[in-house]
């Protein structure tokens, strides 16, 4: 993977790459950034960028978590320790910026926007500005490191106007930007007092990016509405301003191959064993999510008191192990949430546990990558049921790591990634009676229909992997990519929709 990565680089002629993102994948802790005591950000979005600058080297420029009174850059520290590939350009906020521009602006208004929970959006102007104060400096940060023939990756929705002032500072290199998060229509992105700002912001890049057509076509709808830009639904552009952009939708793939060899290694074999053993149950069904509303957590939770109240056959033998990774702790919607879920468990084993069998296990706290390589191997079903999710990369995970062929992913339409994974078990997170019935279809599935099902899904994950997505990315900017033999869908322009796999199975 990591050769053919640093070839596609070689042949398109990048020199350098300078990622943008709000975090770095490294969390600093005390006076020094050092990366030898750092630990690691969880995160969609670290998972599949870092394997990409580890193979092309350069800089990553974000917020490692520090805040001091004032803003100021931080360390530049290569790492990882002891065999560094790459640089972090630290940039440490003030505690001001802390407040408005991370939480004010980005998880109080953009997240909720983005993901159409409109009702729970907060406008606030001095966030607003906060925010602005903020993406100058990650442009400022930027322009320092990107030498000649460098491409400019920024990430997400925090750092939206960055392209923008970069080109207006009379910055002329290459600029890609990806939306990790869904990208809302005209109805919702309407009520953003700044959505313009966004916009021009957004439109300083040569490539902007999502993980779906679905969003590339709100996308463009907004801009062509809300700015009155020439846009091309069928070719993927905007014209505006004397400049074109590209728009694609790519949703990102993981490192199949990665889970794959990890899932097959007899450690984590042994280690699957273990956790089965541990949680002495007949049948074992996980969920692995950070501490979110959008990842609806409650409502699964409702999901599953309904299904043991529907079904008594099943109780003392189905155990559901609930990860939940810690998100925005300092939040205190997110305290509320986290009191939320642990008064339902309580209340569910409360309510059906019988002998030493307790139907929900859960644990506030993440996993490290052969922990939960381990977990999915150990796991007969994986439920993933967000309300509302730009993609979802444990769903790709989970289907990587049953080598075993057998398992069942039961997967809310609402993830991104449902698009893809054409073998899934679909199920309405809204709806508990759902839930609760497809949760007893998954348990019920005949192993010759599981194994039908993760081939299929398999066969998905892995020919549209981090290569391909990459490699989507260089070609989305003009430059030639290498392809795959595995995973060679086309050289050109990626069409909208052309992930999408021909074999259906009804949910
Ligand atoms: N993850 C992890 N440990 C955990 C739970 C999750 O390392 O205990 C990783 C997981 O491998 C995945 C990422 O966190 O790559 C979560 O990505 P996803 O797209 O599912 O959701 P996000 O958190 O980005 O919304």
């Amino acid at each position: 993977m990591r050769e053919l990565l640093e070839r596609q680089v070689r042949r398109a002629g990048l020199q350098n790459l300078v990622v943008l993102s709000n975090r770095t994948p490294y969390v600093f802790h005390g006076e020094e950034g050092d990366a030898a005591t750092a630990t690691r950000a969880v995160s969609g979005l670290v998972t599949a960028l870092e394997p990409i600058v580890m193979a092309c080297g350069g800089t990553w420029v974000g917020w490692a978590g520090r805040t001091a009174e004032e803003s100021r850059l931080g360390e530049r520290v290569a790492v990882p320790a002891g065999r560094p590939a790459y640089v972090v350009r630290e940039i440490i906020l003030s505690r001001e910026e802390y407040n408005r521009y991370y939480h004010g602006c980005a998880n109080d208004c953009l997240w909720p926007l983005f993901h159409c929970f409109l009702e729970k959006a907060v406008f606030d102007h001095d966030s607003w500005q906060s925010y602005v104060r903020v993406n100058r400096k990650f442009a400022e940060a930027a322009r320092r490191e990107a030498g000649e023939g460098a491409l400019i990756w920024v990430h997400d929705y925090h750092l939206a106007l960055v392209p923008g002032m970069l080109r207006k500072a009379g910055y002329r290199g290459k600029i890609a930007y990806f939306c990790h998060i869904p990208f809302p229509p005209l109805e919702i992105f309407s009520a953003l007092p700044w959505g313009k700002e966004i916009l021009t912001g957004l439109l300083g890049s040569n490539l902007v990016a999502f993980h779906l057509p679905g969003y590339v076509e709100n996308f463009l709808r907004v801009v062509e509405k809300l700015l009155g830009a020439e846009v091309s639904y069928v070719d993927g552009y905007v014209r505006w301003q004397k400049r074109k952009m590209h728009v694609r939708a790519l949703p990102i793939g993981i490192d199949y191959q990665e889970f794959d060899e990890l899932a097959r290694e007899e450690e984590t074999a042994r280690r699957a064993a273990e956790i089965r053993r541990h949680v002495n149950t007949e049948r074992l069904v996980l969920s692995v999510e950070r501490l979110d509303y959008t990842k609806g957590i409650i409502e699964k939770l409702q999901g599953i008191e309904e299904f043991l109240a529907r079904y008594p056959d099943y109780r003392g033998r189905v155990t559901f192990l609930q990860v939940a990774v810690p998100s925005r702790t300092e939040v205190q919607s997110y305290a509320n949430l986290r009191s939320r879920v642990e008064e339902m468990v309580g209340r569910i084993n409360g309510q059906y546990a019988s002998g030493w069998h307790m139907p929900v296990w859960y644990m506030f706290n993440a996993l490290d990558r052969r922990e939960l390589v381990a977990h999915y191997r150990a796991a007969d079903i994986a439920l993933v049921t967000p309300l509302r999710d730009g993609l979802n990369l444990v769903a790709k995970e989970f289907v990587a790591s049953r080598v075993a062929g057998d398992g069942v992913l039961v997967l809310s339409p609402f993830a991104g990634a449902a698009e893809q994974l054409k073998g899934s078990l679909l199920v309405n997170p809204y709806d508990r009676v759902d839930l609760a019935g497809k949760i007893k279809k998954a348990l019920d599935m005949p192993v010759e229909e599981q194994k039908i099902r993760i081939s299929i899904l398999q066969q998905s994950v892995r020919r549209y992997d981090l290569k391909w997505w990459w490699r989507g990315v260089l070609s989305g900017l003009g430059w030639q990519a290498e392809a795959h033999p595995e995973n060679a869908a086309g050289s050109g322009p990626l069409a909208a929709g052309e992930f999408i796999p021909k074999q259906r199975l009804d949910g």
